[in-house]
């Protein structure tokens, strides 16, 4: 029996994914259009497919190919394609939560060395999980934080209580009609996490959770995992956190 705990990895699946990371000239699979196999729904550039290396049991993995630019990344998108790879993202993440086919459905975006991420092509991924439901990890409190923006439909803030440690930006949408207003927010955090934050930040992970009322995203920079963290699960806050966020208002907001 599979626990509702752990999800199983299929070792052999994921020794056969190549690691186009490691090289800048190495082949480039989400390029390659033509070749591709397995695609459920095409917008434009944007192209929604089943995962090549379904690596996880018992889950429904697909991959969300952002754009056909190979270097792009999220926050250098013009507005229009912005708001279009995210509506499209969530549509598609939302369909598939209310399928009734899986406990619950993640979805989720690594981008550089230290995310996890082994391919560079922008893309994000949706995978149904038959027996885990991610709700039971998580609370309210991940979600809370120091202001950088507020509105009646949504909270931008850094994380008072991270889920791992220092620092998480979130993005709480409590109106889904507003969805092209967190999408300017969450390119805001990846466009500060990449060019402002710190000095050679490069890597970090975009989350979606679904909430009892409204979805939530949160961005998180990443670097060498805190070993407090691995260990102990202690997750650790920055004392620098009021500062960053009073730094991503005067940079991003103060004109507005
Ligand atoms: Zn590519």
């Amino acid at each position: 029996m599979l626990s509702k705990t752990h999800l199983y990895f299929n070792t052999h699946l994921g020794q056969q994914k190549p690691q186009t990371i490691a090289g800048q000239n190495a082949y480039c699979p989400f390029c390659d259009r033509d070749a591709l196999v397995d695609i459920i729904e095409e917008s434009g550039p944007i192209l929604w497919l089943k995962n090549k290396y379904p690596v996880l049991a018992d889950t429904f993995q697909t991959v969300l190919i952002e754009t056909d630019i190979c270097n792009s990344d999220l926050s250098i998108y013009p507005r229009e394609h912005l708001h279009k790879v995210i509506r499209f993202g969530v549509e598609k993440w939302l369909e598939m939560e209310s399928s009734g086919q899986y406990s619950s459905v993640i979805f989720f975006k690594n981008h550089g060395p230290y995310s996890g991420g082994t391919i560079l092509h922008p893309h994000m991924q949706i995978v149904g999980l038959k027996n885990i439901d991610y709700r039971e990890n998580i609370q309210a409190a991940d979600f809370q934080g120091v202001a950088i923006h507020q509105s009646n439909h949504v909270d931008f803030n850094i994380s008072v209580k991270p889920r791992v440690g220092f620092f998480e930006f979130n993005i709480v949408l409590h109106n889904l009609s507003k969805l092209d207003q967190m999408a300017d927010f969450i390119q805001i955090a990846v466009h500060y996490v990449l060019h402002h934050f710190m000095k050679f930040c490069q890597s970090y992970n975009l989350f979606f959770y679904k909430l009892p009322h409204g979805i939530a995203a949160k961005i998180i920079p990443r670097f060498i995992t805190s070993p407090l963290f691995i260990g102990y699960t202690i997750p650790q806050v920055s004392d620098k956190t009021n500062e960053i966020a009073q730094d991503v208002s005067r940079r991003y907001f103060s004109h507005s």
